[in-house]
């Protein structure tokens, strides 16, 4: 398909949502019986969470996670059937927001359960939670001696339509590391202490690491936008996600000219310079500058890698295309994120990881999203 940037544009970001179903559908068939959730946090990775989640629902995908109460509310208009879960817990005073979305929280600690708790005995009715129980992350989550307390008070429990019971792994991209197995150990003596419920210990990498970890329920965010965070083998998935940038000017250098901010890099050789509208202000970070000696970022031109030179600054980087063949024009596209140029690759170059590199695109490039229909 074409891709068609509005004159208007400096670059245009897009996601293929016919890939993301695929990616739910390859992932649920995976960890079968158990179910896939998604994960949709933080505008879905930055990729429109009102385009991702009905594309997901469409998809068979009827549990979501969130992060904050804001999120929520969003998740819950856009599928007014599925189920909708905010990772983040209750915030002090937001227990009524909450029930008027029809959202449960994670609930992480036991002043959360207390507050839920009194909001349901309020409204005379139980109310809809998970708990999210610590099993070595640190992170939030029941701390042993907070769960041994909650099953002494059975007015708490009583007050809670408890469908979840979760808790998150903290090396689960490593399979060989030694504690996924005492998480997963501390995570079924601790709910053992609990009423049974649904279980949920795996996200996107947790998943990988085999049906032990699946339980009843998975919760992947990353694998569904392309992500490939698990060391051993590929996760079943395809990327979702293509960067293009306009190319604004062409220009020419002599031996010796530098380039951009403080001339961190100097042509050694009569240079071509593509000058692409795009910058850290649109999620191309800063650390992928290069400099002399020291290698930077790769878009491709026609086709062609080429590395990014000098400081990329707010709005524009510099690229050196001398080596591509055939001519480079103004108003052509570089791609950023594309085939062969994966958000691995882009996060290592700058010192982070993929996750970090979606969330971060910026929302000054046009976004497409393609696809995504009933399946
Ligand atoms: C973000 C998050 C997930 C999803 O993680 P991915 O690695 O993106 O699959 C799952 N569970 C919790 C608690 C999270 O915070």
């Amino acid at each position: 398909m074409p891709l068609k940037l509005p004159p208007d544009a400096t670059g245009i970001i897009t996601v293929d949502l016919d890939a993301l179903q695929a990616n739910w559908r390859a992932l649920a068939e995976r960890v079968a019986p158990a179910e896939c959730a998604a994960v949709v946090k933080a505008d879905a990775y930055g990729l429109g969470a009102a385009e991702v989640i009905p594309a997901l629902e469409l998809a068979g995908c009827r549990t979501f996670f969130v992060a904050t109460p804001e999120e929520a509310r969003g998740a819950r208009l856009l599928a007014p059937k599925a189920r909708v879960f905010a990772l983040d817990g209750l915030f002090p005073g937001a227990a009524p927001l909450l029930v008027a979305a029809d959202v449960a929280p994670v609930l992480a600690s036991l002043a959360e359960v207390r507050e839920w708790a009194s909001e349901a005995r309020h409204l005379s009715r139980r109310l809809p939670a998970a708990l999210q129980i610590d099993s070595g992350l640190n992170r939030l989550g029941l701390a042993l001696d907070e769960i041994k307390t909650l099953v002494n008070e059975p007015n708490l429990l009583d007050a809670l339509d408890l469908r979840l019971v979760m808790s998150h792994l903290a090396c689960a991209d490593d399979p060989a590391h030694p504690h996924n197995a005492k998480q997963r150990t501390a995570f079924n003596r601790r709910r053992a202490l609990l009423p049974a419920l649904p279980a949920s210990l795996a996200a996107s990498d947790g998943l990988m690491l085999g049906s032990a970890f699946h339980y009843d329920l998975v919760r992947p965010g990353y694998a569904l936008y392309g992500g490939q965070a698990f060391r051993s083998e590929p996760t079943p998935v395809s990327p979702v996600v293509t960067v293009k940038a306009r190319v604004l000017q062409v220009r020419t250098l002599r031996a010796g000219d530098s380039v951009g901010y403080s001339a961190t890099w100097q042509a050694t050789r009569p240079t071509r310079l593509a000058i692409v509208a795009a910058g850290y202000a649109d999620g191309f970070a800063r650390a992928l500058s290069g400099a002399s000696g020291r290698k930077g970022g790769v878009v491709t031109i026609g086709g062609q890698k080429a590395p990014v030179v000098g400081r990329v600054s707010m709005d524009l980087i510099t690229v050196d295309i001398t080596d591509v063949p055939g001519e480079v024009h103004r108003g052509d596209l570089a791609t950023l994120i594309g085939p062969g140029l994966t958000i691995e690759a882009m996060g290592r170059t700058a010192g982070t990881i993929g996750y970090e590199v979606l969330t971060r695109l910026g929302t000054r490039f046009v976004r497409r999203h393609t696809g995504g229909g009933a399946c």
